[in-house]
Parts: structure tokens; sequence; C-alpha cells
């Protein structure tokens, strides 16, 4: 009998389902693999914005990571909304027990639509406790200036940018380009501590059915590690998943639609 690749995705549940916990296991079963779940917290969402944020008790985060931990066999996992330092912590702390390798670390901040998905004060805790455990680290360019202080202005403060995220410890990094100034194509920058570099480009899409692509992507670069892809080849073929997905919008919900998981 074959077996399936296993992951596991700690994030935040979106009742809009377009991004977050949602996203990710949409995600992980349109590319072959199995999904786990543990949810931080619960958002009360849908298109046209987040209402309400529960953040999970760190008790219950401790037990949803142990429940995983003890019974399956992850081969890659990802990580979305964190929230708060104690969350951080918590998940760092399984991560390391557990042994799990091909973590994907997506800094979830702010949201599109301004709400803060991760307490100003916990990006101190995800540079010391998460970045360090990272086999790759996923930030769109706003993300990406938080965690290192630098202001991406052009290819050099990118790199300068990349460099220092790597310098906390990360073993990989693509700043995302879809926040990026260019109207006709999007970059995302890829540096390894290797030393290996890469510029993915790709034309823009001008749509604004994107609630939950930056979940979409990590999670598609997880379940590409989790199928045992080299790194560049699984960025590579997330990077088409979410062309096609922006490329072939659902058009749902009153505002700022989701992504299309392949439904
Ligand atoms: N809600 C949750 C639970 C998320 O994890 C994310 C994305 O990371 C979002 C909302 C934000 O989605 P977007 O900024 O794509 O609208």
């Amino acid at each position: 009998m074959k077996k399936t690749p296993q992951t596991l995705t700690i994030a935040g549940s979106d009742s809009g389902g377009g991004a977050g916990i949602q996203a990710d296991l949409k995600t992980f079963q349109e590319l072959g693999v199995y999904g786990t779940s543990v949810i931080t917290a619960v958002t009360a969402q849908n298109t046209t914005g987040v209402n309400a944020i529960y953040p999970m008790s760190v008790q219950a985060i401790q037990t949803q990571l142990e429940a995983v931990g003890d019974d399956f066999d992850i081969s890659a996992l990802k990580t979305g909304m964190l929230f708060n330092p104690e969350i951080i912590q918590e998940t760092a702390k399984a991560i390391q027990q557990y042994g799990w390798k091909n973590l994907v670390v997506d800094p979830v901040m702010i949201a599109k639509g301004g709400a803060n998905l991760l307490q100003p004060e916990a990006v101190e805790a995800l540079k010391t406790h998460l970045l360090p455990l990272a086999f790759l680290v996923t930030p769109n360019i706003p993300e990406a200036e938080a965690l290192t202080g630098i202001s991406i202005t052009d290819v050099f403060s990118r790199r300068r940018a990349a460099e220092r995220v790597l310098s906390l410890g990360a073993q990989a990094v693509v700043i995302k380009g879809g926040h990026g100034t260019d109207p006709e194509y999007a970059e995302d920058y890829f540096l390894h501590l290797n030393g290996e570099s890469a510029v993915f480009r790709a034309a823009r899409i001008a749509t604004n059915q994107t609630h939950g692509t930056g979940c979409t992507f990590a999670a598609a670069v997880t379940a590409q590690l989790a199928k045992g892809r080299e790194l560049k080849e699984a960025i590579l073929t997330a990077k088409e998943f979410i062309q096609a997905a922006l490329s072939d919008p659902l058009n749902i919900g009153k505002g700022h639609g989701p992504t299309n998981h392949g439904a």
C-alpha cells in the first residue's frame, strides 16, 4: 500500500474559507498530500474583512500539537497566523521536540484588510524562536521589512533584507513580489544559505480575488516538499499553482475574493 505524504499546518481558521487553515488544507488535498492542522486562533471573517479574532489558549495549542506529533509521520509543515509570543514559543518547542523537518514559515502579520494577525510585540518572538528552525521563510515585502528593519526600495535592499533573514537562522528565504510596484511583473527573490539566489518573475495578474494567496503559496511549497521535491522546484511549482489560481478567479463574496484552490 502506497504511503501518502503527511503534512501539518499550524495556523488560524478563516471562516470565509479563503485563507488560513482552510486554504492550507484545500491546497494539501489538491496537491495530493494528507493534511493535519493545529488551529492557533479562530477568526470571524469573510471577503469584506476580519470581524473578530479569538486566539486559542496555550494549552489548546500544546494538546493539538501533541495529538498530531504522537501519531502522524509529518514530512513537511508550515506555520501561518501565530498571533502572539506564547503561541510562537509553544510551536517552536513542539517542532524541536518532534524533530519536524521541512518547516515553511509564512510570517503572517497583517491581513490585506488591515487586521493584525500577529501582535506587533510578537515579531521578536518569531525572529528568535521560529526563524532558526525554518527551512524556508516566505515573507511578502512588508513582512520582510518588518523582520529586518530594511526598507525594500530596489534590488539591492531586497538582497540585503534576504541576507538579514538568513542571518536570523533560516536556511532559505523567498521574498514575494506581489506588493512590488512594477505594474507588469511580480518578482520573487530567493536566497539560500548555500549562496544560491534566483529571481522568479511572473506577469502580474490584475484581480482583487487574492485573499489567501500567501497562505496558499506556502501550503503548496509544503506539499511539494512533503512529496520529496527539491526546494527551488517546490517553489516554482507552488508559484505555478498560484498563477493558475489568480488566472481563474472564483468570483465569490462581496469583497476581496478568495483564492481558487481548485474548486
Ligand atoms: N486570515 C487568516 C487566518 C490568515 O492566515 C490570513 C493570511 O495569512 C489572512 C486572514 C489574510 O489573508 P489576506 O491578507 O490574503 O486577505
